[in-house]
């Protein structure tokens, strides 16, 4: 199973690997598209979280 990076500033997976000015990549720097967060910083959650987290929890009963 393979985790999804979320964004630790709008909790959205949105992350990508950042490119510094000089316009190489910087693999360990993140990006995200949806806030403009750049760090190495991201939290790794398990993707069935992530679904449960989305879904209306009273939607189940
Ligand atoms: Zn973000």
């Amino acid at each position: 199973m393979v985790n999804i990076r979320i964004c630790p500033k709008c909790k959205e997976p949105s992350l990508k690997s950042a490119v510094n000015v000089s316009g190489w990549l910087a693999p360990n720097m993140l990006e995200c598209t949806k806030c403009g967060y750049i760090g190495y910083f991201y939290i790794e959650i398990d993707p069935e979280d992530f679904q449960l987290d989305q879904e209306d929890p009273t939607d189940d009963k």
